[in-house]
């Protein structure tokens, strides 16, 4: 008689392995952290420990193949929002201020207990501070694929890219060989890499033998503007990079065609379906059915918890066996067994895991969980149909019939009580971050101004012009003056500026402009573009005559698309102001002024504008120039009763007002 540390017998055993096997009234023996008999008897067994599993089911414990575990504390705070409003308006900004290894560690803390109680016994993590992931998760007794997240842009964690790959090296160093925990590297996304990270990540993962976890072709948006900069979709790009010399995790592949999906099974890369996360951001729904028709492995995550909201993986693997009909119009697409199996052998492949855990087969982990499936919302039970079980679990149970994990060989729950997470103390430590976390928020809507520093980018830059704009019958005045000897003429250039003003209800805030410009040639044709964000925290200091002396503060490299910035500041009005700008930089009488020849496109008005304008840094400074501006003004034909106090947003407001 062979001895054992732990046996559990009377169990339905679902062992998830590649035939299926089930066993009725099944035991399985367990020796430190291995499981090493799995069968209808396994009376041979001496067991210092024997549990009867009174007629439960006991199966692999589920794989969460995609999450961010510490965003638990994140849950909730930015719902409703498109994906990018949602990760650099929201998302981005809090981490930035409030991500430290303190914060990660406490919301994986939450995370764990969580999945502990949903039966999740393994998961895929991407996130900051990953060590901290990784001790809190070895903790818990859970086990993890986690990886350390590489950004081309400055992160919680890491001021440089460099520095990030530094981190992730350092990380994969020390954990690699952990009895829970495989390290690896997160390229976060080919949009927020450069192809030289995506290319040093692969080689370090490939360097250590350790699998590499991103996010891949997640919104159509991403795939067209890589086909637009790179000429080819997002899967073919990244294997230029070089990226599947490592064993790649790729969460989401929502917009892939059938090539890239055969690149996928090519390379063995595994993916990661996260139904939810992929409906509650609009992003579409993964072809699951198809990548799995193909080959390819395919596990079920729930994504990190701000945009799921849950890490309830019985969820997520129903609505992923309920998705693949409902888009496949197939109720045959992805049945019970098979989606099982993505949560569980499946996922664990995906992970690059699947030699130590995913099923219940002697020489893997003993990695399980004892479901009940005899509660009310799960009665009666079927015995004609043997398969009938997967479709008892995967329809009809809830993570609340999970009553025991057990994880490496070690109990994380029995009964339904946690066994190394304390709850309670879980519980108040993350209110007491959600209250800090509210007033930085609510501290950062206050202004406008706050908001757009809160994003990043903003460089304070106070200015003071004086200017002048009149209304002026021809342009011909301006031009000869131009051509003429008075002036020296610097710079010239052509241009057509679309404008977008947006203001608030409080005027106090400013008035916040986005400004596209399309540099144009002699011809017209479109030679360039830029565009700006300004906040026109636009003051009127003085006046000289017809001169006016403004205050203007706070200029942003426009870095998002317009409706990116329209969903993040929910301005009260919007005004479009479009004009062709001929634009000279000149010299009259040893001063450098701006003179702008505008033609008003929309609104469409009549005639031409005039604008002169100066920088100044002195109320001295602003009477000298606004005296000069005035000749100048008469120069170009202007007469100080055309000019026009407001600004193009104001006739183009008034338009809008007047309806005419
Ligand atoms: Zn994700």
């Amino acid at each position: 008689m062979s001895a054992c540390d732990l046996l559990l017998t009377n169990a339905v055993v679902l062992t998830m392995d590649e035939r299926f096997t089930v066993h009725r009234d099944g035991s399985l023996a367990i020796v430190g952290d291995s499981i090493v008999a799995v069968g209808p008897d396994t009376r041979g067994f001496d067991a210092a420990e024997t549990v009867d599993c009174g007629g439960r089911v006991v199966m692999p414990g589920l794989v969460n193949a995609h999450t961010h575990a510490a965003m638990t504390l994140l849950r909730g705070l930015a719902d409703d929002l498109r994906l990018d409003v949602w990760l650099m308006g929201y998302m981005m900004p809090v981490e930035r201020e409030f991500v430290n290894p303190d914060f990660v560690r406490l919301g994986t803390e939450l995370a764990c207990a969580e999945m502990i109680r949903s039966g999740i016994t393994c998961f895929a993590d991407m996130y900051y501070f990953e060590e901290a992931v990784a001790e809190a998760t070895s903790k818990a007794g859970l086990r993890a694929f986690c990886a350390q997240t590489v950004l081309r842009f400055p992160s919680p964690d890491a001021t440089s890219f460099e520095d990030g790959l530094a981190r992730a090296r350092d990380f994969i160093e020390r954990w690699r060989g952990h009895p829970l925990i495989v390290p690896g590297p997160a390229p976060h996304a080919p949009y927020t890499c450069t192809p030289e990270i995506l290319r040093a990540c692969a080689e370090l993962a490939a360097e250590f033998d350790v699998p590499l976890h991103i996010h891949l072709s997640e919104t159509l948006l991403e795939v067209e503007e890589s086909r637009r900069v790179n000429g080819m979709p997002v899967i073919p790009w990244v294997k230029k990079q070089g990226l599947f010399g490592a064993k790649v995790l790729a969460a989401h592949c929502v917009h892939v065609d059938d090539g890239e999906m055969r690149a996928l099974k090519n390379f063995n890369a595994g993916v990661a379906h996260n139904p939810t996360s992929n409906l509650k951001l609009g992003a579409g729904v993964a072809p699951v059915a198809r990548m799995r028709e193909l080959g390819v492995d395919v596990g079920i995550g729930t994504d990190g918890p701000a945009s799921n909201n849950d890490l309830d993986m019985f969820e997520e693997t129903r609505l992923a066996a309920l998705l693949a009909k409902g888009i496949g119009g197939d109720p045959t697409a992805l049945p019970a067994r098979d989606a099982l199996a993505m949560a569980t052998r499946i996922g664990a492949r995906a992970l690059h895991m699947d030699a130590i855990t995913g099923s219940l087969e002697a020489g893997k982990r003993a990695d399980l969980i004892v479901l009940d499936v005899d509660p009310l919302h799960n009665v009666p039970a079927f015995t004609r149909d043997p398969g009938g079980i997967y479709a008892q679990i995967v329809y009809a149970s809830k993570a609340t019939d999970v009553r025991d994990v057990l994880c490496n060989g070690r109990w994380l729950m029995r009964d339904r009580i946690l066994l190394t997470l304390d709850e309670t103390a879980l519980r108040a430590a993350a209110r007491e971050y959600a209250t800090r976390i509210d007033a930085f928020l609510v501290g950062r809507e206050v202004s406008v101004l706050q908001k757009l520093v809160a994003i990043g980018g903003a460089v304070e830059q106070e200015s003071f012009e004086v200017q002048v704009k009149a209304r002026i019958p021809s342009p011909d005045r301006v031009r000869s003056a131009i051509e003429g000897r008075e002036l020296t003429v610097i710079r010239a250039s052509r241009y057509r500026q679309h404008d977008i003003y947006w203001s608030f209800d409080d005027p106090d805030q400013g008035r916040l402009r986005y400004r596209e410009d399309e540099f144009l040639d002699e011809a017209g044709g479109v030679t360039g573009a830029r565009s700006r964000l300004t906040l026109t925290g636009r003051t009127r200091e003085d006046r000289f005559g017809a001169v006016l002396l403004f205050r203007s503060r706070y200029l942003a490299p426009a870095t998002h698309s317009a409706r990116f910035y329209r969903e993040y500041f929910r301005p009260t009005a919007e005004h479009v102001v479009e004009k062709d700008r001929l634009r000279w930089l000149v010299a009259y009488r040893g001063v450098e002024f701006y003179v702008h020849l505008d033609r008003l496109v929309n609104p469409a008005t009549e005639g031409w504008f005039v604008e002169v304008k100066s920088r100044t840094w002195s109320s001295r400074d602003a009477r000298d120039k606004a005296h000069v501006i005035t000749e100048l003004l008469a120069l170009f034909g202007a007469s100080p009763d055309d000019t026009i106090h407001d600004g193009y947003v104001e006739l183009a407001a008034g338009k809008t007002s007047s309806g005419d």
